[in-house]
């Protein structure tokens, strides 16, 4: 979509380049939301791609994504045996690809830190970094920054705890989510449609401590974690699904209503459980 307000397109080099940012500007990753539908409040964009950060990069903590990390890259990465022979969470990432309904044109060039900016329900990227306790590491304007753990980022449908200005650099899965065991599900109301419920589970190795965590997303509002410190019960997973999610969080849109996907995920959490145990 042509976006006729727009006068100018930046492409900063440097961090220092990025900013001022003023009212009416927008930075930019993929596009592939903001060219999608009618942003007359917005006069100027900032590529942010100019900035060359790595798409990835294997550390000793765990595996760093560049917010610029487009989901094609992520989906690779599963393929890739510098994860493979190391990390059983591998698969997960392109599992988690294939939650976000998409064109080739998105699956190229979207971003992890757009999804993750958008902050929407049926955000893939929200759901994968969620569920590997992802860290976002968040660039200010004042030359500054600082971290949040992806489920305390997410605070509501299309909703984060960035400042206007924000720029999102970074997010850390940490190796220990990286060595985990997993296990994914998801559904939708068609086949190709967005995700009504994205559930996550993974056990962590005995070293790290063994226990296994549950990542509701998609069904609600915002991610929940559900951690256990050891494989619970049908009873104690009930009630977590009860106690932990307050009740207004389960989300109703044309993509299925609240009690819904409460249903489906009290199901799903169960095949989880099983399969983790
Ligand atoms: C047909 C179609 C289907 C879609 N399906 C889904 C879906 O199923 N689930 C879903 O979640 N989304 C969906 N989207 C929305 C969108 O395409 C994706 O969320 C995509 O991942 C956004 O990434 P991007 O890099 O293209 O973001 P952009 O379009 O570049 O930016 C999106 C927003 O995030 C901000 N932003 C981008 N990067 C940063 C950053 N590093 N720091 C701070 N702010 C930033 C931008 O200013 C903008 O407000 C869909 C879009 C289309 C057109």
């Amino acid at each position: 979509m042509d976006l006729n307000t727009i006068s100018d397109i930046a492409f900063p080099e440097t961090r220092d380049e990025v900013w001022p940012l003023l009212d009416g500007d927008a930075v930019m990753a993929g596009g592939t939301w903001l060219m999608s539908e009618p942003q007359v409040h917005l006069l100027r964009l900032i590529d942010l791609n100019g900035l060359g950060w790595e798409p990835y990069v294997i550390r000793d903590e765990g595996l760093q994504l560049g917010a610029t990390c487009t989901i094609e890259t992520i989906s690779g990465l599963s393929r890739s045996d510098a994860l493979l022979d190391n990390w059983c969470a591998a698969p997960l990432l392109h599992q988690c690809c294939t939650a976000l309904l998409q064109s080739f044109k998105i699956w190229k060039t979207a971003t992890i830190g757009g999804n993750l900016s958008l902050a929407f329900p049926a955000g893939a990227m929200v759901s994968l970094a969620a569920g590997l306790d992802g860290v976002v590491t968040i660039w200010t304007g004042d030359g500054g920054e600082y971290q949040s753990s992806v489920i305390d980022f997410v605070t509501g449908p299309a909703e984060n705890i960035m400042g206007t200005h924000d720029v999102l650099r970074s997010v850390l899965f940490p190796a220990a989510a990286m060595r985990s065991r997993t296990a994914y599900r998801k559904i939708a109301l068609s086949p190709l449609g967005r995700s009504g419920a994205v559930i996550l589970g993974r056990r962590y190795t005995d070293a790290d401590g063994g226990g296994l965590t549950l990542t509701v997303s998609g069904a609600t509002d915002r991610p929940h974690d559900l951690p256990f410190g050891d494989v619970p019960t049908q009873a104690e997973l009930d009630h977590a699904l009860d106690e932990r999610i307050p009740p207004q969080s389960w989300y109703t849109d044309c993509h299925g209503a609240a009690d819904w996907r409460r249903a489906v995920t009290g199901v799903l959490a169960h095949e989880i459980r099983e399969e983790l145990a």
